[in-house]
């Protein structure tokens, strides 16, 4: 992708964002748009750092480490982790992300206070929620969503948001407006939601962090 490819997409994808945030009358910059770079690598990702984005969205640690050292010298990034969270990396996402997408359960609550407390770094906390009650997918049951936030709570851990990532192929509108109740429900300001499929959906409904790959960077090889 060329620098200029680069800056159509994201003026692109902002301008869409910017329309349904006004639908919605929702302020625009109430939204932050999370460029997810899994699967491509630096000089695909150089040439939106150019066009003037700064957060960015990886779904794996290991990934993620090799890549964005090098990239975060030339730019202040800001770099959320959006897919899920083996405890045994609770360390290493902590020392690298500004944000964690995917707490969904109370053995990574218990891995994530440890390293926050070791490494008196504090990225941003959500959970993440199987808001479709699907068998293959992570996040934490809707019906444990009130004991986890209570044990991060419990653990010292500031939870300010709920994710979720929709069943396929079916409309996502009611599953967004579930998880906007649940974060109001329990006073949860964030809602991360939203995809290249259905990210103005999810502004219209209150997203505060849509998370965009293909619409940015085009298809991933798979
Ligand atoms: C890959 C991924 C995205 C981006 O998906 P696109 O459809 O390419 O926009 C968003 N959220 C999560 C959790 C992902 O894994």
């Amino acid at each position: 992708m060329t620098q200029e490819e680069a800056a159509e997409r994201l003026a692109g994808v902002n301008a869409r964002i910017a329309a349904a945030a006004k639908t919605a009358r929702r302020a625009a910059k109430d939204v932050t748009l999370i460029a997810v770079s899994k699967m491509h690598d630096a000089p695909e990702i150089a040439p939106l750092i150019a066009a003037g984005h700064r957060v960015f969205g990886e779904n794996r640690v290991q990934e993620a480490e090799s890549k964005w050292p090098a990239l975060r010298e030339t730019a202040d990034i800001e770099l959320h982790l959006v897919g899920q969270l083996q405890s045994n990396k609770a360390d290493a996402a902590v020392a690298l992300f500004d944000a964690i997408h995917s707490l969904d359960r109370p053995s990574l609550v218990a891995a994530l206070a440890k390293a926050i407390d070791a490494q008196g770094r504090h990225p941003r906390l959500f959970v993440q929620v199987n808001i479709g009650a699907e068998p293959q997918k992570g996040g934490c049951a809707i019906a444990d969503l009130p004991t986890l936030l209570g044990s991060a709570s419990q653990a010292g851990l500031n939870v300010e948001g709920l994710m979720c990532v929709p069943p396929d192929g079916v409309e996502a509108a009611p599953y967004f407006a579930l998880l906007a109740k649940l974060a109001r429900d329990h006073g949860l300001p964030l809602l991360s939601m939203g995809m290249s499929g259905d990210y103005e959906t999810a502004v219209t409904l209150g997203a505060t962090h849509v998370r965009v790959g293909t619409a940015l960077f085009g298809a991933r090889q798979g």
